[in-house]
């Protein structure tokens, strides 16, 4: 009875259902339910204002970056993102988590209730002591695993880890990328386009199958994909492909594993303000208008699709399964 109440209040909090479901509650609740409603303003926020603009300063780091030394500072949720127990008991590994979307997915499932190990690679160790100092200020575990995700044999150690640190995994976000434009393919070498293909498609194919067996009817794997998967940049002929394949592994697997109960999703952005675009993801050209081409003008923040990795791991997303949410600003799929 007292999870009926928690999930109404929840639906009626959030929708038009509000009125509907105030009248048909004891009255006691439909008054705590009121106080909710109108406790103080909650004032629309102007998204094209909301957050910085271009011009951006001229800005560079060597790969991977760190969102510490980016200037204006990333914006992850620190301090906004605001839980309500959607993920209460659930074990997350996310790859790339100390920084970026990946940051603010680890932020976000932490002050939703759930334990959560991040990957990263290791000379990351700064941003990534910030993200699990967060997620254990929630009183969640926090499990850093650093490695070089193009290793298979480190992608399984990553998982048996996850599962020994948490206790078990019911959550697998596959987000960490490699991305650096090349104006050429001529100025692609091999090893440019192996460490990309290994990172962004051999890395997520080695952890799910390691962490499948792990998986309950229940659990939910997410992918990271790009709007490039749909519309690619002629200066990121090897990424753009690898995104193209991450929206279609996630298609792929939703057909193979929805009969078992598990989900699988993805995430598209638009252009984001994160460490792959200052290391080496943009020229500095197109850094310094970054997000300027939006209908909205500005290019996101990874705390503006904190909601979407939270949305596809919940319990209440339950039919969504080889989906793909974008968040791009007004432009770009899908
Ligand atoms: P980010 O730099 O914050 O995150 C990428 C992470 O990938 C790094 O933090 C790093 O930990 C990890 N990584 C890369 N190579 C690795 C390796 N060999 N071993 C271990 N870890 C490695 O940037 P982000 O933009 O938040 O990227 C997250 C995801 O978002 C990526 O999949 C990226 O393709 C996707 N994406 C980003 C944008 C954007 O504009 N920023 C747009 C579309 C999609
Ligand atoms: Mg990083």
């Amino acid at each position: 009875m007292k999870d009926k109440n928690v999930i109404s209040r929840r639906s009626a909090i959030t929708g038009m259902g509000a009125i509907i479901a105030t009248a048909a509650m004891p009255s006691a609740i439909a008054g705590e339910l009121r106080n909710d409603l109108y406790a103080g303003p909650d004032p629309q926020e102007d998204p094209t204002t909301k957050y910085p603009r271009p011009p951006f300063k001229n800005q560079r780091q060597p790969w991977p970056g760190l969102a510490s030394k980016m200037e204006p500072q990333p914006d992850h949720g620190e301090k906004s993102y605001k839980g309500s127990g959607r993920l209460k008991g659930r074990k997350a590994l996310i790859t790339g988590g100390d920084s970026g979307m990946g940051r603010a997915a680890a932020i976000a499932y932490a002050r939703e209730g759930a334990d959560v190990a991040i990957n990263y690679y290791p000379t990351e160790e700064e941003d990534a002591r910030e993200v699990i100092r967060l997620i254990k200020a929630e009183g969640r575990k926090a499990i850093a695993i650093p490695g070089d995700l193009r290793d298979e044999a480190f992608c399984t150690k990553l998982v048996e880890e996850a599962v020994k640190g948490l206790g078990g995994l019911d959550i697998v976000v596959n987000n960490a990328a490699r991305q650096q434009t090349q104006k050429s393919i001529l100025d692609i070498t091999t090893e440019d386009f192996d460490a990309t293909m290994k990172t962004n498609i051999y890395a997520p194919f080695w952890i799910i199958k390691a962490a499948l067996p792990h998986l309950k009817p229940g659990a939910s794997i997410i992918g990271t994909s790009s709007e490039q998967a749909y519309d690619p940049s002629g200066d990121l002929y090897d990424y753009a492909q690898t995104k193209a394949a991450t929206t279609n592994y996630i298609k792929s697997l939703a057909k193979q594993l929805g009969p078992k109960g598990i989900r699988v999703n993805g995430v598209a952005p638009g252009p984001i303000w994160t460490p792959l675009q200052v290391s080496g993801g943009a020229t500095p050209e197109k850094l310094q208008s970054f997000g300027g081409q939006t209908p909205l003008g500005r290019p996101g923040q990874p705390v503006e699709l904190a909601s979407i990795y939270v949305q596809l791991a919940a319990n209440d997303a339950s039919y969504s399964n080889g989906q793909i949410y974008g968040a791009s600003g007004g432009s770009g799929n899908p």
